[in-house]
């Protein structure tokens, strides 16, 4: 079995308050406990939530108290193996996932633990990494094995820091129920949307309709949507129906969280049509929904949390080629450049999609 130096202390993306961070070299390495690897960290991308859990409008609960380290969108190298551990070896590299259950609860023993009943507390088994529980923007990070897939070989870290995204949007996908030869509308191409589009494909959605603005609207064109609606210019319900001779599409994925969409989500949808949630709105808001249309129509309307159980599929898809997302990552940084990485990635700028960090100085980690 191969063997790994593993330091004392380690750099990391401290968190030290609400908008406060600072990258530090002194941070104990973590240690695993019983069924928990420790990982060397290849590539961490930024998820669209971790503005929110850096700005600390959510402290208390994300995360809980300071100082944290946050980041969960992780893939990285087993280096180290706490009690008990069957499912890795040491040197195998591994895909991350931020949502650990409890096991034991309903949820979880249905396989829905991103809705496990003892959400956030640890002493039942519950981890959320990089919200709840220490996170990825570091050298080394400790993770039960249920949160880690094997990763092939062939997918590069900054690949395979995709998985929770593209595992986001495949979970959505799943509860939509796209068949071959359906019709699909996504509103939102941000990350989740993009893949959400990209994964509709691949199952053999015939049509994929993409509601958005802008340059990632272009960008949705460039990676192979068939339409491209831009909400600024029509609006977006009617021109989803007149691309569908006015019957409207089998399933819609929502991903943007924007106020207004959920109504036009299930207006876009045919009879008997889907709509799913995957997008997050940054506050709680009630928003109107048309009753009679949904009722007489039989529309479906679903949530969708996090990436349960799809981590695997989503690898076997991007090493069989299925699905490609390369293109995905814009940029790369090293995490002593978190500052700037963040001000890149929430200022939308440099027509930036995602953005990964190599703790470890790039992808030979
Ligand atoms: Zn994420
Ligand atoms: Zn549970």
């Amino acid at each position: 079995m191969a063997r790994y130096e593993i330091p004392q202390t380690m750099k990391a993306c401290v968190l030290t308050g609400p908008n406060a961070f600072e990258i530090r070299e002194d941070v104990p390495v973590p240690v695993p406990g019983p069924e928990e690897v420790l990982c060397r960290i290849g590539g961490v991308a930024i998820c669209g939530s971790d503005p929110g859990v850096f700005d600390g409008h959510l402290a208390g609960e994300w995360p809980p108290s300071y100082p944290f380290i946050a980041g969960h969108e992780w893939a990285g190298r087993v280096v180290a193996l706490g009690e008990g551990v069957t499912k890795f070896r040491v040197g195998d590299r591994v895909a991350g996932e931020a949502h650990k259950g409890c096991g034991h609860c309903r949820m979880c023993l249905e396989g829905r633990y991103t809705l496990c009943l003892n959400y956030g507390k640890p002493d039942a088994g519950h981890r959320h990494y990089g919200f709840i529980t220490q996170g990825a923007y570091a050298q080394y990070c400790v993770f039960h094995v249920k949160s880690c897939t094997p990763l092939p070989d062939e997918i590069s870290y900054r690949e395979a820091a995709m998985c929770d995204t593209g595992g986001v949007a495949l979970h959505g996908v799943e509860i939509a129920g796209i068949i071959p030869g359906s019709t699909v509308a996504v509103i939102g191409p941000g990350p989740i949307g993009m893949m959400a589009m990209k994964l509709a494909k691949a199952l053999g959605a015939a049509r994929v309709i993409v509601v958005g603005r802008g340059s990632r609207l272009a960008s949705a064109q460039r990676l192979g949507c068939d339409d491209a609606v831009d909400f600024t210019k029509a609006d977006p319900v009617q021109a989803v129906r007149l691309l569908t001779d006015g019957l409207g599409v089998d399933a819609c994925l929502e991903c943007s969280g924007a106020n207004g969409t959920v109504s036009q989500a299930v207006r876009m949808c045919r009879k008997g049509g889907h709509a799913v949630l995957l997008g997050v709105p940054a506050v709680e808001h009630d928003e109107p929904i048309p009753f009679k249309y949904i009722a007489h129509n039989e529309i479906m309307l679903s949530g969708s949390r996090a990436n349960p159980n799809v981590g695997w599929k989503l690898l076997n898809m991007i090493k069989a080629g299925s699905i490609s997302v390369k293109e995905m990552v814009t940029h790369t940084f090293p995490l002593e450049e978190m500052a700037k990485a963040m001000d890149v990635f929430v200022g939308r700028k440099e027509n930036v999609m995602k953005v990964v960090i190599y703790p470890n100085g790039g992808e030979q980690a």
